[in-house]
């Protein structure tokens, strides 16, 4: 007798694996002791969720060089000054799931606020010299303290071999890697450049609160940022020359409320008045209601 096989493509199955939630902190522990058992290489992406492109990049990174993925998902209260701002944060864990899922990633961790930070929590971490370089040090006073605190405790709970990072936030970047070495984790950082929509501002969950006309205006921060680059790179290297550059063309496109703009060494975030290539500009400014920051690599 013969068969018949006839193809469904439409009944085809999707086999792939579906990223595992977990919201235990205690679940979270035992599974990373299975994995250390078990020799396996673990990346951590730790993000606030409403994943958009820059995030991808960062999981996509992960996906390279890892046998488990882990993508964690917590709004951290501690890292937010007002409260009206972490209150605001954008949140959409369903997409966000859906996203990991077509990412292939291995596990998301979502604590429960409540677990990570009870009402008796008590203990900080601090990095004492990059936090303090009068950047968003300046105006968010608790900000670094609560991002080292939720990190450590994120790679307590996942014991990552590797975690990644964005270049966007590059103050935070330093500031971890510093922790890295101070505290002798054995955590190898990577780092990914930032990514930039068609108009080149960089992507952002906070963009989602942007109106049309706010979206526009934002964009000219890079525009900005190559305009003082060519200035740059032909002949002025007056820090405080370029500054005044930025300001101007910022004003020009009515980007008015300026929480900092600084040149700064690529390492150390050290005011320079020099500059010289690989320099950082680093900017935040407020859009709005909205506050963006972002930063550039000057280099001839
Ligand atoms: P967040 O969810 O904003 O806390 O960001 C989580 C991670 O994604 C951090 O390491 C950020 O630096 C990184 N990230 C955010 N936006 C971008 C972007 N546009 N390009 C690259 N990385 C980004």
């Amino acid at each position: 007798m013969k068969l018949l096989v006839v193809f469904f493509p439409q009944m085809k199955m999707d086999i792939r694996k579906k990223s595992k939630i977990i919201r235990s902190v205690n679940q979270m522990a035992k599974l990373s002791s299975l994995w250390k058992k078990n020799s396996k290489i673990v990346t951590l992406v730790p993000t606030m969720g409403s994943l958009h492109e820059g995030h991808v990049s960062l999981i996509k990174k992960a996906k390279e060089s890892s046998e488990i993925t882990v993508v964690s998902i917590f709004i951290n209260p501690t890292q937010f000054d007002s409260k009206e701002d972490f209150i605001n944060y954008p949140s959409n864990n369903n997409l966000d799931f859906l996203k990991c899922n077509e990412l292939g990633v291995d596990v998301i961790f979502i604590p429960r606020k409540d677990e990570m930070f009870d009402e008796s929590y008590s203990t900080w971490v601090y990095e004492d010299n990059l936090s303090k370089k009068g950047l968003c040090d300046r105006t968010r006073s608790i900000h670094f303290k609560g991002v080292c605190t939720i990190v450590l405790k994120l790679f307590n709970l996942i014991s990552p071999n590797i975690v990644i990072f964005g270049e966007k936030d590059a103050q935070q970047l330093r500031i971890i890697n510093k922790m890295i070495v101070d505290l002798n984790l054995s955590i190898k950082l990577i780092s990914c450049p930032i990514i930039r929509d068609a108009n080149g501002l960089a992507i952002s969950s906070r963009n989602q609160r942007l109106t049309k006309e706010e979206l526009k205006r934002a964009s000219k921060i890079f525009k900005s940022f190559q305009k003082v680059s060519y200035i740059y790179r032909n002949g002025e290297t007056s820090s405080s020359v370029l500054i005044e550059y930025l300001r101007t063309f910022l004003d020009q496109n009515k980007i008015t409320m300026i929480d900092y703009i600084k040149i700064v060494d690529i390492d150390n975030l050290n005011d320079i008045s020099k500059v010289r290539n690989n320099c950082l500009i680093m900017i935040a400014v407020y859009i709005g209601q909205v506050r963006l920051i972002d930063n550039y690599l000057l280099s001839n």
